[in-house]
């Protein structure tokens, strides 16, 4: 089974604590949206998820594929077919997308069997054009310095591709609070729509209610203070659009 369980989860950040006990099971073929106010602890979840080293997991477990991924380095969480978009993609200037790609297909590779020569060149430009194709991405795109100068659409189309070339069976993409225009949002939302299948989990972590007007969740969660304190289906991000965070706040402070 390849669903993603988050059992009780507290992440702190020097020594403070954010995440408070989240729980959140996601299966294959479900989109789930985690939204919330800033400042929630959304980030310092995924980054606790991706494995950032700065954030101290004190208490619960994640199971994936059998095993709890709280104990694997990022490279590990990654090859057992974890999709981690980073909120701030680092530039790699002198590599481009293409190389960055090819290397991460054959680290995944090697991981599996070491004697593994790598992806064959021919083979690889072939099955990276055909997934451009799908993405509608020009093919230029692949010769670029990895997220060198880019915009924030071009960061966005990068993690879709390299997204659309791991196929991941989890994938969280955490959304920034700001500066994601309307066409970097678009970008990510049918890269999303484009990629889902049966075997897929997405899990999209979002300040944004007009995200998840291009991606349909099946479940909305809120977040705030380090919990999720209310869930629902896509309703409950309308919802939140129209209303804002206000009336769950109140609901928390009525039950103390
Ligand atoms: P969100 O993504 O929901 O806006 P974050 O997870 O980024 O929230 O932040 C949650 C809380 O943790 C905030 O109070 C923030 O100031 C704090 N925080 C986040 N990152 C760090 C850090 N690297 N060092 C110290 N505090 C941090
Ligand atoms: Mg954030």
């Amino acid at each position: 089974m390849s669903s993603l369980e988050i059992k009780n989860l507290h992440v702190g950040i020097e020594g403070k604590e954010i995440v408070k006990g989240l729980s959140l099971t996601i299966q294959p073929g479900e989109i789930h949206a985690i939204m919330g106010p800033n400042g929630t602890g959304k980030s310092t979840l995924s980054y606790a998820l991706m494995g950032h080293p700065a954030y101290e997991v004190t208490e619960g477990e994640v199971w994936f594929k059998g095993q709890n991924i709280l104990e694997l380095e990022p490279d590990e969480r990654s090859r057992l077919g974890l999709f981690l978009a980073f909120q701030y993609p680092v530039a790699i200037p002198g590599v481009t997308v293409a190389n960055f790609l090819r290397s991460a297909i054959n680290a995944r590779r090697r991981a599996e069997n070491p004697e593994d020569k790598g992806i064959a060149i021919p083979e690889f430009r072939k099955m990276l054009k055909a997934k451009m194709d799908m993405l509608k991405m020009d093919q230029s795109f692949a010769g670029r310095y990895l997220n060198d100068g880019f915009s924030g659409g071009e960061k966005k189309r990068a993690e879709i591709l390299q997204m659309a070339v791991l196929q991941p069976s989890i994938a969280i993409l955490d959304e920034t609070d700001s500066g994601l225009d309307i066409d970097a949002l678009r970008i990510v939302a049918d890269g999303v729509n484009t990629l889902m299948n049966e075997n897929m989990g997405v899990l999209v972590i979002t300040h944004y209610q007009r995200l998840l007007n291009y991606i349909k969740p099946h479940f909305v969660h809120v977040m705030m203070d380090g919990r999720i304190v209310e869930s629902g289906g896509p309703d409950l991000a309308l919802h939140l659009e129209e209303h804002g965070y206000d009336w769950i706040r109140e609901k928390v402070e009525e039950l103390g």
